[in-house]
């Protein structure tokens, strides 16, 4: 009996140390498996939407999945989607309005009211007048601009029971937010995966997730705004964070040897004319990334500095003579790699 109890005891210990085992050997697998590399490139909002995921498995699954979080975002908020909340709002000045799109006209409103307006998402009727970036893109007259411009008022939006209105003939464009938005959507999603580590770009909005696993802070250039596509003047080691840019080269009209970029001032009606020509921001959020690269593109430097302080961001201005002002939370992150700028040490 005695040694039936004996013989039983040791072969719970065997099967108990042989679980033991293979956990161990499993977790050290995990822990050991270096991070591997998942990269995706497609189209969406406009733009090139490129992943490079890190995680101890393949992640093309979880790639497809930002693709599609992207596509169905933009399938909400892009004025051009027949079907769209947007879309409806622009037709009939009224839309339901769900908690999300609800935030986003919040948000928007903060921004313009602490901006004086210079970010302001009524800027469609203007816009769609200029069309820069599309085939029939032209320089429109004066009196074209000033009935466009009496459409524009950010202080018109309002959303209440889960409906939203707009003033009569207003046009309401996301544009200035959307790819920052993606970045918000895509690091939710990715927070419920594996993924150790993630560098997603939106167009000019970049998500930096997680960690890099060598040096911890991601590298992210700072496009050189008078150079190719490819090419960087500076150079940003952050982490956690989304980074936005805001230039006038991304979409521009060249007419009678002027040219006109995308970036609109709401004051005037005209291309914003602020000797700025290129704003990056960095923020934990995408949105405001966004936003506040927009609005102090059309605000000018100081100006603009002044409003980052205001939601905690940071940022790297460039004027039009290639000088480069970095704000202070930035400056130990920033490298100037381009010998055609010089590094101001201006910045307050
Ligand atoms: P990009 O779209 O090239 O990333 P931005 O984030 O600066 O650049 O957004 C520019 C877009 O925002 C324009 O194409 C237009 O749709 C919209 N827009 C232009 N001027 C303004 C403005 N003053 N306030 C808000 N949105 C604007
Ligand atoms: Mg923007």
């Amino acid at each position: 009996m005695k040694n039936e109890k004996a013989k039983k005891a040791a072969a719970a210990v065997c099967v108990l140390s042989a679980v033991f085992v293979v956990a161990f050997l499993v977790t050290a697998d995990i822990f050991h498996k270096p991070l591997r590399e998942t990269d995706k490139y497609s189209v969406a909002m406009g733009t090139v939407i490129t992943q490079r995921l890190f995680s101890r498995s393949d992640a093309s699954k979880e790639c497809a999945d930002i693709d599609e979080i992207i596509n169905t975002l933009e399938n909400k908020i892009s004025w051009r989607k027949e079907g769209s909340p947007i879309y409806s709002l622009n037709k009939n000045n009224t839309a339901g309005c769900d908690e999300e799109l609800s935030e986003i006209f919040s948000r928007s409103k903060a921004v313009y009211d602490a901006s004086s307006g210079a970010f302001d998402i009524t800027v469609g009727s203007l816009t769609t007048l200029w069309n820069i970036g599309e085939e029939t893109a032209r320089v429109p007259d004066e009196n074209e601009i000033a009935s466009a411009l009496s459409f524009v008022d950010g202080s018109k939006i309002n959303v209440s029971d889960g409906v939203v209105t707009s003033g009569k003939g207003q046009l309401v464009d996301l544009g200035a937010v959307g790819k920052g938005l993606a970045c918000d959507k895509v690091r939710e999603y990715l927070e419920e995966t594996d993924i150790n580590g993630a560098v997603i770009s939106v167009g000019g909005s970049v998500l930096l997730y997680g960690e890099n696993e060598e040096t911890e802070t991601w590298s992210v250039g700072v496009r050189d705004p008078r150079g190719e596509s490819d090419e960087y003047m500076g150079v940003l080691s952050v982490s956690y964070c989304c980074v936005s840019t805001s230039g006038d080269y991304e979409r521009v009209l060249r007419k009678d040897e002027k040219t006109y970029h995308h970036i609109l001032d709401p004051k005037t009606g005209y291309p914003s004319d602020s000797s700025l020509i290129s704003v990056t921001v960095v923020s934990s959020s995408g949105f405001m990334s966004d936003a506040l690269s927009t609005a102090c593109f059309v605000l000018g430097r100081e100006k603009g500095e002044r409003l980052l302080s205001m939601f905690d961001a940071e940022g790297v201005f460039i004027d039009s003579e290639k000088n480069v002002f970095v704000t202070p939370g930035l400056k130990a992150s920033f490298t100037l790699t381009s010998d055609k700028y010089v590094l101001s040490g201006e910045a307050q």
